[in-house]
C-alpha cells in the first residue's frame, strides 16, 4: 500500500514548530507494511492544501493528514478534505455527548466554536479522543482513495493512532516489516560499510542499510514478509552475518544506546559506579542520570576541571601533572585510581583531554582525550583522537568512549586503544 503523509500547519512552515508528526507516522506506517512514498508540509490554507492532496493522491491510495482539526478559525483540514471528497459536514452526535462531557468535567465553557469540532463528514469512519477535543477521521471516494486526518498535538496524534487507527488500518495491510538497528560504536560507517559491502549490494529482502550518528553508526536490517514472525527470522539471520564481520562493535540490535546498555548491565548486578570528568564537564554524570533508578548504583559524579582540583579531589601527583601535562594517560589513570581510593566504588572512570576549539598544541591537539577506567583491580586508558571536530562533537564521543570502555571492561573484553597497567 502506497501513502503519503501532509502536515498542516503555518507554524511548520515558519520554522516555529519541528514536524514530529510526520518522523512519527512514518515510522509506524513503516513497520506495518504501508509505504510512505512522500511527505509534504503545507501551511493552514484551503487553496494549496487541496493542490497538494491532489499530488499526494496521484500516486497513493492513502493520505495521512495532521494538524488544522481544532476549534480555530484557521484550523481548516477537515472543511478542505470534506469538500475535496464530495463530502459535506453534518452534526456527529457521539462527538458532541463526548465534548459537552469533558467540557462539564473540566469546568470549561462550551463555546461557539467548539462547535465546530462536532461536524463530521456523513460517510466518516471517526475516530474518537480520549487525550483532546478534536476526533480524527478516515474518509474514502469511489475511487478507492482514502485521506485519514489525525490532530496536530503530538500527544493526541499519538494516542489516536495507536488506540485507532492502527486497529482499522491493520487488516488492510497484506504484509508486515520487520527491523532489526545494530548500533555500532568505535567503527565509523566507511568501514562497516565496507565489511559488508558484498551483503549490501546482495540485499533484496531484508534490506540492508547503514547509516552515520553523532560519534557512532548503526546499520538497519529490514525485512517485509506475510508475517511477523518471517520477517523476525530474516532480519535475525542477516544480522547474524553481519556481526561475524563487525564483531563486538555492535552494542545492541534492538536499538537500545550505549549508556542504556551500560546502566542495565550496573542495575543487573549492582555494580557501583563514580565518575571523575574534566573535558565533559559533567556530561557522562547526566547521560548516566537519563537511566531511571539508576541512585541504586551511581555513588558520585565530581567534575575536576583545573589541575587543583584533580589534586585535591582525586589524588593527582603535581609531579605527574607538570611531567607528562594534564591531558595524559597517567593523569587519567590516576584520576581513576584516585577516585576510587575515595568512593570505594566498583568502577572509577574518568576523562580528560583538549574539547577545542582552542588549547590544542602540535603535541596535544584539540581532540586529544583520555579516558581511563578502574574495574576490579585493573586500570584501562583510552587514548582518543578526533579529528577537526568541534567541541560538543569531541565531548559526545569523549562520553560515548567512556561508557563503551566500561561496557566491555564489565564483559571482560579488550578495549582496543587501550593499555592496561595493574597500577595500585
Ligand atoms: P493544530 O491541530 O493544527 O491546531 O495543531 C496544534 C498544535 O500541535 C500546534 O500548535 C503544534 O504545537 C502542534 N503540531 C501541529 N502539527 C504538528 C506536527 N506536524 N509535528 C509536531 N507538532 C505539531
Ligand atoms: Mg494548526
Amino acid at each position: 500500500m502506497k501513502s503519503a503523509i501532509i502536515s498542516v500547519g503555518t507554524e511548520l512552515l515558519m520554522g516555529q514548530v519541528t514536524d514530529t508528526n510526520a518522523v512519527y507516522l512514518s515510522q509506524q506506517l513503516n513497520t506495518m507494511g504501508v509505504d510512505v512514498m512522500y511527505r509534504y508540509t503545507v501551511g493552514d490554507n484551503d487553496g494549496r492544501l487541496s493542490e497538494v492532496l491532489d499530488l499526494a493522491l496521484k500516486d497513493c491510495g492513502l493520505v495521512i493528514t495532521t494538524g488544522g482539526l481544532g476549534p480555530t478559525e484557521d484550523d481548516m483540514t477537515k472543511e478542505t478534505v470534506t469538500k475535496y471528497m464530495g463530502d459535506v459536514l453534518e452534526e456527529h452526535q457521539p462527538s458532541k455527548e463526548a465534548l459537552m462531557k469533558m467540557a462539564e468535567e473540566r469546568h470549561h465553557k462550551f463555546t461557539e466554536n467548539n462547535m465546530k469540532q462536532t461536524l463530521m463528514p456523513t460517510r466518516a469512519e471517526v475516530f474518537d479522543t480520549d487525550a483532546g477535543t478534536a476526533p480524527g477521521f478516515a474518509l474514502s471516494n469511489d475511487a478507492g482513495k482514502t485521506i485519514v486526518c489525525l490532530p496536530g498535538p503530538p500527544r493526541e496524534m499519538k494516542r489516536m493512532f495507536e488506540r485507532r487507527v492502527r486497529p482499522w488500518l491493520a487488516p488492510k495491510t497484506d504484509c508486515v516489516i520487520a527491523y532489526q538497528t545494530l548500533r555500532i560504536f568505535g567503527k565509523g560507517e566507511s568501514l562497516v560499510e565496507t565489511e559488508i559491502l558484498d551483503l549490501i549490494d546482495a540485499q533484496t529482502d531484508p534490506t540492508i542499510a547503514t547509516y552515520a550518528q553523532e560519534g557512532e553508526c548503526s546499520v538497519r536490517v529490514a525485512s517485509k514478509r506475510k508475517t511477523l514472525k518471517e520477517a523476525e527470522d530474516a532480519c535475525h539471520e542477516v544480522s547474524d552475518q553481519i556481526r561475524k564481520r563487525v564483531g563486538d562493535y555492535i552494542y545492541s540490535d534492538d536499538g537500545r544506546s550505549l549508556p542504556e546498555v551500560v546502566g542495565e548491565k550496573l542495575l543487573k548486578d549492582k555494580i557501583t559506579i563514580s565518575c571523575a570528568e574534566s573535558c565533559t564537564g559533567g556530561m557522562f554524570a547526566a547521560y548516566l542520570t537519563d537511566i531511571p533508578g539508576i541512585s541504586e548504583v551511581f555513588e558520585r559524579g565530581i567534575v575536576t576541571y583545573t589541575e587543583r582540583a584533580k589534586m585535591e579531589e582525586l589524588g593527582v601527583s603535581e609531579k605527574t601533572i607538570a611531567e607528562k601535562t594534564v591531558v595524559s594517560p597517567e593523569v587519567a589513570a590516576q584520576m581513576a585510581e584516585g577516585l576510587q581510593k575515595k568512593t570505594g566504588s566498583d568502577v572509577c572512570v574518568s576523562v580528560t583531554g583538549i574539547a577545542g576549539p582552542s588549547g590544542g598544541t602540535p603535541e596535544k591537539p584539540v581532540g586529544l582525550i583520555y579516558v581511563g577506567c578502574r574495574y576490579k583491580g585493573v586500570t584501562v586508558v583510552k587514548k582518543l583522537l578526533t579529528l577537526n571536530m568541534s567541541r560538543s562533537w569531541n565531548r559526545r564521543y569523549a562520553v560515548l568512549s567512556m561508557f563503551d570502555t566500561i561496557n566491555r571492561m564489565l564483559d571482560g573484553r579488550a578495549v582496543p586503544g587501550s593499555d592496561h597497567s595493574e597500577v595500585l
